[in-house]
Protein backbone atom coordinates (compact mmCIF):
# COMPACT_ATOMS: atom_id res chain seq x y z
CA UNK A 1 0.00 0.00 0.00
CA UNK A 2 1.74 3.28 -0.95
CA UNK A 3 0.87 5.58 1.96
CA UNK A 4 3.05 8.48 1.29
CA UNK A 5 0.55 10.33 -1.52
CA UNK A 6 -2.31 9.55 1.52
CA UNK A 7 -0.30 11.17 3.97
CA UNK A 8 0.36 14.36 1.42
CA UNK A 9 -3.22 14.67 0.43
CA UNK A 10 -3.58 15.19 4.90
CA UNK A 11 -0.84 17.56 5.14
CA UNK A 12 -0.34 18.66 1.94
CA UNK A 13 3.09 18.71 2.35
CA UNK A 14 5.81 16.56 0.68
CA UNK A 15 7.10 14.77 3.76
CA UNK A 16 6.77 15.10 7.43
CA UNK A 17 9.12 12.86 9.69
CA UNK A 18 6.77 12.63 12.85
CA UNK A 19 2.97 11.97 12.62
CA UNK A 20 0.68 11.88 15.84
CA UNK A 21 -1.62 9.18 15.24
CA UNK A 22 -4.84 8.95 17.73
CA UNK A 23 -6.47 5.65 17.63
CA UNK A 24 -10.08 6.30 18.05
CA UNK A 25 -12.69 3.56 18.43
CA UNK A 26 -16.29 5.61 18.68
CA UNK A 27 -16.03 6.12 22.52
CA UNK A 28 -15.58 8.81 25.05
CA UNK A 29 -12.25 8.18 26.08
CA UNK A 30 -10.65 7.74 22.26
CA UNK A 31 -12.60 11.26 21.29
CA UNK A 32 -11.16 13.37 24.55
CA UNK A 33 -7.70 11.83 23.77
CA UNK A 34 -8.45 13.33 19.96
CA UNK A 35 -9.56 16.56 21.41
CA UNK A 36 -6.48 16.67 24.04
CA UNK A 37 -3.81 16.14 20.52
CA UNK A 38 -5.83 19.37 19.23
CA UNK A 39 -5.22 20.84 22.27
CA UNK A 40 -1.77 20.16 22.52
CA UNK A 41 -1.31 21.53 19.00
CA UNK A 42 0.51 18.05 17.69
CA UNK A 43 2.05 18.65 14.57
CA UNK A 44 1.32 16.26 11.63
CA UNK A 45 -2.29 14.70 13.64
CA UNK A 46 -4.14 12.46 12.39
CA UNK A 47 -6.45 9.12 13.60
CA UNK A 48 -7.10 5.43 12.94
CA UNK A 49 -10.39 3.66 13.42
CA UNK A 50 -9.86 -0.21 13.16
CA UNK A 51 -13.94 -1.30 12.06
CA UNK A 52 -14.08 -4.56 13.77
CA UNK A 53 -17.82 -4.78 11.71
CA UNK A 54 -19.67 -5.59 14.81
CA UNK A 55 -20.20 -2.19 15.37
CA UNK A 56 -23.55 -0.22 15.71
CA UNK A 57 -24.30 2.04 12.88
CA UNK A 58 -24.52 4.89 15.25
CA UNK A 59 -20.85 4.37 16.24
CA UNK A 60 -19.79 4.27 12.73
CA UNK A 61 -21.94 7.53 12.31
CA UNK A 62 -20.30 8.97 15.33
CA UNK A 63 -16.94 8.31 13.93
CA UNK A 64 -17.62 10.20 10.75
CA UNK A 65 -19.35 13.06 12.84
CA UNK A 66 -15.48 13.13 15.09
CA UNK A 67 -14.10 13.97 11.68
CA UNK A 68 -16.09 16.67 10.31
CA UNK A 69 -16.02 18.49 13.24
CA UNK A 70 -12.64 18.21 14.53
CA UNK A 71 -11.40 18.53 11.21
CA UNK A 72 -8.47 15.35 11.48
CA UNK A 73 -8.82 12.75 8.90
CA UNK A 74 -9.67 9.15 10.56
CA UNK A 75 -8.32 6.62 8.36
CA UNK A 76 -10.51 3.48 8.74
CA UNK A 77 -9.32 -0.25 8.30
CA UNK A 78 -10.40 -3.52 8.77
CA UNK A 79 -9.36 -7.15 9.00
CA UNK A 80 -9.71 -9.39 6.10
CA UNK A 81 -8.98 -13.05 7.56
CA UNK A 82 -9.88 -14.60 3.23
CA UNK A 83 -6.33 -16.27 3.24
CA UNK A 84 -6.65 -17.50 7.11
CA UNK A 85 -10.29 -19.12 6.01
CA UNK A 86 -8.85 -20.66 2.42
CA UNK A 87 -6.48 -22.27 4.82
CA UNK A 88 -8.68 -23.74 6.90
CA UNK A 89 -10.81 -25.13 4.09
CA UNK A 90 -7.64 -26.67 2.73
CA UNK A 91 -7.30 -28.34 5.80
CA UNK A 92 -10.98 -29.46 6.11
CA UNK A 93 -10.16 -30.97 2.34
CA UNK A 94 -7.61 -32.90 3.70
CA UNK A 95 -9.65 -34.40 6.59
CA UNK A 96 -12.68 -35.41 4.38
CA UNK A 97 -9.73 -37.06 1.76
CA UNK A 98 -8.63 -38.88 4.80
CA UNK A 99 -5.21 -37.25 5.12
CA UNK A 100 -3.73 -36.72 8.46
CA UNK A 101 -4.29 -33.42 9.96
CA UNK A 102 -3.63 -32.38 13.12
CA UNK A 103 -6.97 -31.53 15.36
CA UNK A 104 -9.59 -33.68 16.25
CA UNK A 105 -11.83 -32.97 13.50
CA UNK A 106 -14.54 -35.75 12.13
CA UNK A 107 -14.83 -36.48 8.96
CA UNK A 108 -18.82 -35.93 9.05
CA UNK A 109 -18.01 -32.53 10.90
CA UNK A 110 -15.72 -31.63 8.69
CA UNK A 111 -18.13 -31.86 5.71
CA UNK A 112 -20.69 -29.70 7.68
CA UNK A 113 -17.71 -27.24 8.51
CA UNK A 114 -16.92 -27.02 4.63
CA UNK A 115 -19.95 -26.02 3.61
CA UNK A 116 -20.27 -23.30 5.73
CA UNK A 117 -16.61 -22.12 5.85
CA UNK A 118 -16.50 -18.95 3.32
CA UNK A 119 -15.60 -15.45 4.02
CA UNK A 120 -18.54 -13.30 4.41
CA UNK A 121 -16.25 -9.85 4.65
CA UNK A 122 -17.48 -8.65 7.54
CA UNK A 123 -14.10 -8.79 10.27
CA UNK A 124 -15.78 -9.72 13.54
CA UNK A 125 -18.26 -12.97 11.76
CA UNK A 126 -14.79 -14.10 9.64
CA UNK A 127 -12.36 -13.92 12.15
CA UNK A 128 -14.75 -16.54 14.36
CA UNK A 129 -15.58 -18.60 11.35
CA UNK A 130 -11.63 -18.92 11.29
CA UNK A 131 -11.36 -19.83 14.64
CA UNK A 132 -14.57 -22.01 14.75
CA UNK A 133 -15.33 -19.78 17.75
CA UNK A 134 -16.01 -16.56 19.36
CA UNK A 135 -13.69 -14.68 21.56
CA UNK A 136 -14.47 -14.66 25.37
CA UNK A 137 -12.73 -13.17 28.19
CA UNK A 138 -10.19 -15.65 28.62
CA UNK A 139 -9.47 -15.60 25.00
CA UNK A 140 -9.66 -12.32 23.99
CA UNK A 141 -8.06 -12.50 20.95
CA UNK A 142 -10.24 -10.04 18.93
CA UNK A 143 -9.11 -6.65 20.07
CA UNK A 144 -5.50 -8.13 19.09
CA UNK A 145 -7.03 -9.36 15.41
CA UNK A 146 -9.70 -6.96 15.10
CA UNK A 147 -7.87 -3.53 15.98
CA UNK A 148 -3.94 -3.85 17.25
CA UNK A 149 -2.75 -6.08 14.00
CA UNK A 150 -4.81 -4.14 11.50
CA UNK A 151 -3.23 -0.58 12.76
CA UNK A 152 0.49 -2.14 12.73
CA UNK A 153 0.69 -3.67 9.97
CA UNK A 154 -2.00 -1.85 7.30
CA UNK A 155 -0.80 1.83 8.81
CA UNK A 156 2.23 2.11 11.03
CA UNK A 157 4.66 -0.45 9.72
CA UNK A 158 4.16 0.42 6.30
CA UNK A 159 4.86 4.50 7.59
CA UNK A 160 7.91 3.49 9.36
CA UNK A 161 8.90 1.78 5.95
CA UNK A 162 8.51 5.01 4.57
CA UNK A 163 10.74 6.82 6.99
CA UNK A 164 8.11 8.26 9.58
CA UNK A 165 7.99 8.15 13.09
CA UNK A 166 4.90 7.83 15.12
CA UNK A 167 3.48 8.81 18.19
CA UNK A 168 0.76 6.84 19.03
CA UNK A 169 -1.62 8.25 20.90
CA UNK A 170 -4.00 5.89 23.19
CA UNK A 171 -7.06 6.99 25.11
CA UNK A 172 -6.25 4.72 28.00
CA UNK A 173 -7.34 5.83 31.74
CA UNK A 174 -5.72 3.77 34.96
CA UNK A 175 -8.53 3.37 36.36
CA UNK A 176 -10.38 1.01 34.19
CA UNK A 177 -8.84 -1.99 35.16
CA UNK A 178 -5.29 -3.12 37.14
CA UNK A 179 -3.58 -3.48 34.14
CA UNK A 180 -4.12 -0.25 32.71
CA UNK A 181 -3.42 0.92 36.19
CA UNK A 182 0.28 0.01 35.51
CA UNK A 183 0.74 1.12 32.09
CA UNK A 184 3.50 4.71 31.99
CA UNK A 185 2.35 7.64 30.13
CA UNK A 186 4.60 7.52 27.61
CA UNK A 187 6.73 4.36 26.29
CA UNK A 188 9.02 3.89 23.12
CA UNK A 189 7.86 0.58 21.75
CA UNK A 190 10.66 0.31 19.28
CA UNK A 191 10.85 0.44 15.30
CA UNK A 192 9.90 4.30 15.65
CA UNK A 193 6.99 4.06 17.63
CA UNK A 194 6.22 5.91 21.09
CA UNK A 195 3.15 4.95 22.94
CA UNK A 196 1.55 8.05 24.43
CA UNK A 197 -1.67 7.94 26.79
CA UNK A 198 -2.59 11.58 27.61
CA UNK A 199 -5.83 10.59 29.46
CA UNK A 200 -4.18 7.84 32.25
CA UNK A 201 -4.98 10.12 35.18
CA UNK A 202 -8.27 11.05 33.72
CA UNK A 203 -11.99 10.19 34.90
CA UNK A 204 -14.59 9.49 32.56
CA UNK A 205 -16.70 12.64 33.69
CA UNK A 206 -13.44 14.63 32.49
CA UNK A 207 -13.47 12.95 29.51
CA UNK A 208 -17.05 14.06 29.19
CA UNK A 209 -16.12 17.51 30.55
CA UNK A 210 -13.59 17.59 27.16
CA UNK A 211 -16.14 16.94 24.67
CA UNK A 212 -18.15 19.86 26.30
CA UNK A 213 -15.37 22.27 26.46
CA UNK A 214 -14.96 21.70 22.49
CA UNK A 215 -18.41 21.56 21.86
CA UNK A 216 -18.31 18.09 20.51
CA UNK A 217 -21.32 15.62 21.47
CA UNK A 218 -20.35 11.91 22.57
CA UNK A 219 -21.34 9.33 21.14
CA UNK A 220 -25.36 8.85 21.42
CA UNK A 221 -25.10 5.51 22.44
CA UNK A 222 -24.34 6.81 26.15
CA UNK A 223 -27.44 8.24 26.45
CA UNK A 224 -29.16 5.62 24.83
CA UNK A 225 -27.59 3.33 28.30
CA UNK A 226 -24.73 2.15 26.82
CA UNK A 227 -22.17 1.82 29.20
CA UNK A 228 -19.38 1.39 27.02
CA UNK A 229 -19.14 1.60 23.01
CA UNK A 230 -17.82 -0.56 20.91
CA UNK A 231 -18.85 -4.04 19.79
CA UNK A 232 -22.67 -4.36 20.03
CA UNK A 233 -22.25 -6.59 22.28
CA UNK A 234 -18.88 -6.68 23.38
CA UNK A 235 -17.93 -10.29 25.03
CA UNK A 236 -17.40 -8.10 28.09
CA UNK A 237 -21.14 -7.01 28.39
CA UNK A 238 -22.80 -7.36 31.46
CA UNK A 239 -26.21 -8.64 32.06
CA UNK A 240 -27.90 -4.92 32.43
CA UNK A 241 -26.03 -3.76 28.79
CA UNK A 242 -27.19 -6.89 27.52
CA UNK A 243 -30.76 -6.10 28.18
CA UNK A 244 -30.59 -2.41 27.41
CA UNK A 245 -29.07 -3.39 23.77
CA UNK A 246 -32.19 -6.43 23.92
CA UNK A 247 -34.56 -3.52 24.51
CA UNK A 248 -33.16 -0.70 22.10
CA UNK A 249 -31.86 -2.71 19.78
CA UNK A 250 -33.13 -6.08 19.10
CA UNK A 251 -31.92 -6.49 15.66
CA UNK A 252 -28.33 -6.94 17.24
CA UNK A 253 -29.79 -9.52 19.08
CA UNK A 254 -31.19 -10.96 15.78
CA UNK A 255 -27.55 -10.42 14.15
CA UNK A 256 -25.59 -12.39 16.86
CA UNK A 257 -28.04 -15.06 16.73
CA UNK A 258 -27.26 -15.90 12.99
CA UNK A 259 -23.45 -15.39 13.67
CA UNK A 260 -23.65 -17.65 16.57
CA UNK A 261 -25.25 -20.48 13.74
CA UNK A 262 -23.15 -19.47 11.51
CA UNK A 263 -20.10 -19.81 13.44
CA UNK A 264 -21.39 -22.96 15.30
CA UNK A 265 -21.45 -24.69 11.68
CA UNK A 266 -18.21 -23.84 10.73
CA UNK A 267 -16.27 -24.91 13.86
CA UNK A 268 -15.28 -28.55 15.21
CA UNK A 269 -17.68 -28.76 18.26
CA UNK A 270 -21.09 -27.78 15.90
CA UNK A 271 -21.90 -25.15 17.89
CA UNK A 272 -20.38 -21.69 19.25
CA UNK A 273 -22.15 -18.62 21.34
CA UNK A 274 -20.56 -15.08 22.05
CA UNK A 275 -21.36 -14.85 25.46
CA UNK A 276 -21.01 -17.61 27.86
CA UNK A 277 -18.06 -20.65 28.03
CA UNK A 278 -20.79 -23.07 28.82
CA UNK A 279 -20.07 -26.33 27.07
CA UNK A 280 -23.79 -26.73 27.04
CA UNK A 281 -23.99 -23.71 24.74
CA UNK A 282 -26.71 -20.82 25.44
CA UNK A 283 -26.75 -18.81 23.08
CA UNK A 284 -27.84 -15.52 22.88
CA UNK A 285 -31.34 -15.31 22.69
CA UNK A 286 -31.45 -17.39 26.36
CA UNK A 287 -28.97 -14.83 27.52
CA UNK A 288 -31.24 -12.12 26.25
CA UNK A 289 -34.49 -13.51 28.32
CA UNK A 290 -32.29 -14.20 31.30
CA UNK A 291 -31.17 -10.66 31.47
CA UNK A 292 -34.58 -9.56 31.87
CA UNK A 293 -34.82 -11.53 35.06
CA UNK A 294 -34.11 -9.72 38.34
CA UNK A 295 -32.49 -13.16 40.29
CA UNK A 296 -32.35 -15.88 37.75
CA UNK A 297 -29.03 -17.29 36.12
CA UNK A 298 -27.73 -19.33 38.76
CA UNK A 299 -28.05 -22.17 36.88
CA UNK A 300 -25.92 -20.88 33.91
CA UNK A 301 -22.37 -20.22 33.86
CA UNK A 302 -22.54 -16.81 33.62
CA UNK A 303 -19.63 -15.47 35.43
CA UNK A 304 -17.93 -13.22 32.19
CA UNK A 305 -22.11 -11.71 32.18
CA UNK A 306 -22.25 -11.35 36.34
CA UNK A 307 -19.26 -9.73 36.93
CA UNK A 308 -18.71 -6.12 37.18
CA UNK A 309 -16.46 -5.91 33.83
CA UNK A 310 -17.00 -2.04 33.36
CA UNK A 311 -14.14 -2.47 30.59
CA UNK A 312 -12.00 -3.78 28.32
CA UNK A 313 -8.53 -4.77 29.82
CA UNK A 314 -6.63 -4.46 27.05
CA UNK A 315 -4.10 -2.47 27.81
CA UNK A 316 -4.13 -1.09 24.07
CA UNK A 317 -6.72 1.31 24.78
CA UNK A 318 -8.60 0.04 21.24
CA UNK A 319 -11.27 -1.01 22.66
CA UNK A 320 -13.59 0.99 25.77
S1 LIG B 1 -13.00 -6.50 23.47
FE1 LIG B 1 -15.13 -6.05 23.02
S2 LIG B 1 -15.10 -4.11 21.87
FE2 LIG B 1 -13.01 -4.96 21.82
S3 LIG B 1 -12.93 -6.13 19.90
FE3 LIG B 1 -13.49 -7.56 21.56
S4 LIG B 1 -15.74 -7.63 21.53
FE4 LIG B 1 -15.09 -5.80 20.36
Amino acid sequence: MKLIPIINAYFKAPFFPVLNIVSVSGGKDSAATLLRAIECNAPNLMAVFADTGNEHQVTYDYVRYLECQTGVPITWLKADFSKQIENKRNRLFKVIRGEFVRGKWTRRRAIRALKHTHATGNSFLDLCIWKGRFPSTKARFCSTELKREVILYKLQFPLIDQGFKIISWQGVRADESLDRSKLPMSDHIGDGVTNYRPILKWSAADCFDMHKKHNIDPNPLYKMGMGRVGCMPCIHCNKAELRQIADRFPKEIDRIESWERMVGAASRRGSATLLTSDKRGHGIRELVEWSKTTRGGKHYDLIPLTEDTTSCSSVYGLCE
